[in-house]
């Protein structure tokens, strides 16, 4: 290259090895991004789900001190939705349990199996293993199929950071046993899931 790469180079180069399961280079470019961007907690993040996808759990609590250490900042995942032109904000805790429990026993009927596979989550501790059922955008889902439950209208959902594996298969079943088409804007791109089908055919 003719000139020094940027951190925009490398934060590049950690995405798709975050995407690639290259944990090798994907540690090497994190490294020069904690170098050049030390508050950012988005390459600790990655950084942490590649590790945590790969079982190093070490490695993962390392990370975390290191974020500790180093004063970072970790951001909050959420959703939100609109009805009326008032807007209704999902964060992980929320519960919304009953609706969203008997939509999950419906998903599972036809097929859906919650995935632990968080190497294109990117978002931090707040959004665990075990709280994968509840992350926002289901949240947001079941609150508005049980607010609008007779619409044929889309169901609408935005979040502000990238939709994980789990959830964008669960959009699909749930399109599919609902009837509904849901249209979820992620940070990188639209999805609409109709008929248990995304339109990004699983690349995002
Ligand atoms: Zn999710
Ligand atoms: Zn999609």
């Amino acid at each position: 290259m003719p000139h020094k790469p940027d951190s925009l180079i490398w934060s590049s180069l950690l995405n798709v090895c975050a995407t690639k399961r290259n944990i090798k280079y994907g540690e090497m470019a994190a490294r020069k991004l904690f170098a050049l961007d030390p508050l950012n907690a988005g390459p600790y993040i990655l950084l942490s789900n590649m590790y945590a996808s790969d079982g190093r759990w070490k490695d993962v609590a390392a990370l975390r001190s290191l974020m500790k250490t180093n004063n970072v900042k970790k951001f909050a995942a959420y959703s939100w939705v609109d009805i009326n032109n008032e807007v209704h904000k999902f964060v992980a805790n929320d519960r919304i349990h009953k609706e969203l429990d008997d939509l999950i026993k419906k998903v599972q009927e036809v097929g859906y199996k919650p995935s632990t596979n968080l190497v294109l989550h990117d978002v931090g501790e707040q959004e665990k293993l075990e709280s994968i059922s509840y992350h926002s955008e289901k949240l947001a889902l079941a609150f508005m199929l049980m607010k609008r439950p007779h619409e044929s209208m889309p169901v609408r959902i935005l979040k502000n950071l990238r939709v994980c594996g789990d959830c964008h298969a669960f959009m699909k079943f749930s399109s599919k046993v609902t009837g509904r088409t849901i249209v979820l804007r992620d940070s990188n791109r639209f999805h609409h899931f109709v008929g248990g089908k995304c339109s990004c055919n699983d690349h995002w």
